[in-house]
């Protein structure tokens, strides 16, 4: 902690790991002997850069952008690029760090990184985007490559932006190549690659359910964000007559009492780019309630699916939570719950699922679109949704056996020490 003062978010990823996994490792004398403990929680490498970009008015900007290469130990870096004005070193060590956990438990072979930059595409011109983009790939394109580092998408970096910056790594570098996922389905992207985050965390939630002998049908889900994660897990969920009651963005939430179809959420899907506020617009059109400034954590609710960004459902938002009869917390966003939450809902034992796990289906589809373009042969949506069901049927799983305590699961500690024992023991057989 001396060594990061200013490093809040990397210090709390760090500790909330650390404290599960230590047992762990006091028990194992080859983890002690190579000091896993403390290589694993520092980045392999951080490559820090500027972005000189002229934008469309002709004026010059300059933002800050980084790659955090956390952990190639299991496979090539993987992980993705954020773009938002409160991008910081901290906030893309403690990603990276989660990423490098999650990926080890999706059992495919990728190694965990993190990157972006303080740059807002919100409010910018689409010729604005794709000059950044290819300003900020003009740097990155020298550290990356299908068997070295492949990024994806993550906050405000969607299709679009992955189409700009894989336009520019291929004019640059003269190879049609899987080094990015999250492509257009047209030029090496996967199908389901855009839903699996979103769908993944809700066939974690179906595995929860059925352990518990129930169903989705009629629980009320309160979900955070509205943006590809919040509203895949959405549609999926009303798929299966879950009754989803809320989204939520920065300025706001939005709560239908009846829950939202599948119809709404398509629509919301299909007309987000052109809207302001496209939360405020479903409330104009289809009914239901906006509250201005405020998070939909106050609402009566069985399961809560917090899905917008780090450190947004606080321990007071816990306590209003169990005290509504909440039962279910599964995070969709990385580390949206803070200690203090995490720890009310382990003391009230209501099982609370780390996005390391709940969230891992994204990366798991990307690690498929890898395969895809390395064998060049694309595979079907049906065959790759079937197998991402299955990806998180096994997290699931390895999360019970790892995490029992007493009766209860403890998902948590079972994700950090599964994914712990898979880096560690590569790290003690590559030596030091
Ligand atoms: P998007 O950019 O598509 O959407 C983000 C949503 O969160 C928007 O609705 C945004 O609102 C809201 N949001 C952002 N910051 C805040 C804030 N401070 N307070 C309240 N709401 C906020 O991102 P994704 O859906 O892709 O990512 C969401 C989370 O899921 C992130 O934590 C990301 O790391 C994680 N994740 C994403 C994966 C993916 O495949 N996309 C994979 C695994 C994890 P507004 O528009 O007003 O800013």
């Amino acid at each position: 902690a001396d060594r990061h003062p200013d490093q809040e978010e990397y210090l709390q990823a760090v500790k909330e790991v650390y404290d599960d996994i230590i047992p762990i490792f006091n028990a194992h004398s080859d983890y002690k002997r190579n000091d896993v403990l403390r290589r694993l929680c520092v980045p392999e490498r951080i490559i820090h850069f500027n972005v000189c970009w002229k934008n469309t008015s002709g004026d010059i900007e300059i933002n800050q952008a980084w790659r955090v290469q956390h952990s190639g130990l299991i496979g090539p870096y993987k992980g993705g690029l954020r773009f938002h004005p409160t991008v910081n070193e901290s906030i893309l060590k403690f990603l990276a760090f989660e990423q490098s956990f999650k990926n080890a438990l999706t059992g495919l072979p990728i190694g965990g990184a993190k990157g972006g930059a303080d740059f807002n595409p919100k409010g910018r011109s689409d010729d604005d985007v794709m000059r950044f983009c290819q300003a900020f790939m003009t740097e990155l394109q020298r550290h990356i490559g299908a068997r070295t580092d492949v990024p994806a998408g993550d906050i405000n970096v969607g299709a679009r932006e992955i189409g700009y910056m894989y336009g520019q790594y291929r004019r640059l570098n003269n190879r049609f190549e899987g080094v990015l996922t999250g492509k257009g389905v047209d030029f090496g992207g996967s199908f389901v690659r855009t839903e699996a985050t979103g769908f993944g965390l809700i066939y974690f939630l179906l595995a929860v359910l059925e352990s518990h002998q129930t169903t989705l049908t009629n629980k009320r889900i309160a979900i955070s964000g509205a943006g590809n994660v919040a509203l895949h897990a959405a549609l999926k969920a009303a798929q299966h007559e879950g009754c989803v009651i809320s989204l939520s963005n920065s300025r706001g939430f939005y709560e239908y009492e009846d829950g939202l179809t599948a119809e709404m959420i398509s629509w919301a899907m299909d007309n987000k780019q052109d809207s302001d506020n496209i939360l405020k617009a479903l409330s104009d059109k289809f009914g239901g309630k906006w509250h201005a400034g405020k998070a939909p954590w106050s609402l009566r609710c069985d399961v809560a699916l917090p899905c917008a960004t780090q450190n947004e459902l606080n321990d007071e938002h816990a306590k209003v939570l169990i005290e509504n009869g909440c039962q279910l917390v599964l995070e969709g966003a990385n580390m949206p719950c803070t200690d203090g939450a995490k720890q009310a809902f382990l003391k009230a034992k209501i099982p609370h699922v780390p996005g390391k796990a709940s969230n891992a289906g994204g990366v798991a589809l990307s690690g498929m679109e890898m395969s895809q373009n390395a064998a060049f042969r694309p595979v079907s949506f049906e065959k790759l949704d079937a197998a991402l069901k299955s990806v998180m049927e096994d997290i699931h799983q390895v999360c019970v056996d790892e995490g029992q305590d007493d009766g209860f699961v403890n998902y948590s500690r079972g994700a950090n020490i599964a994914g712990f024992r898979r880096l560690a023991d590569a790290m003690v057989a590559q030596g030091i």
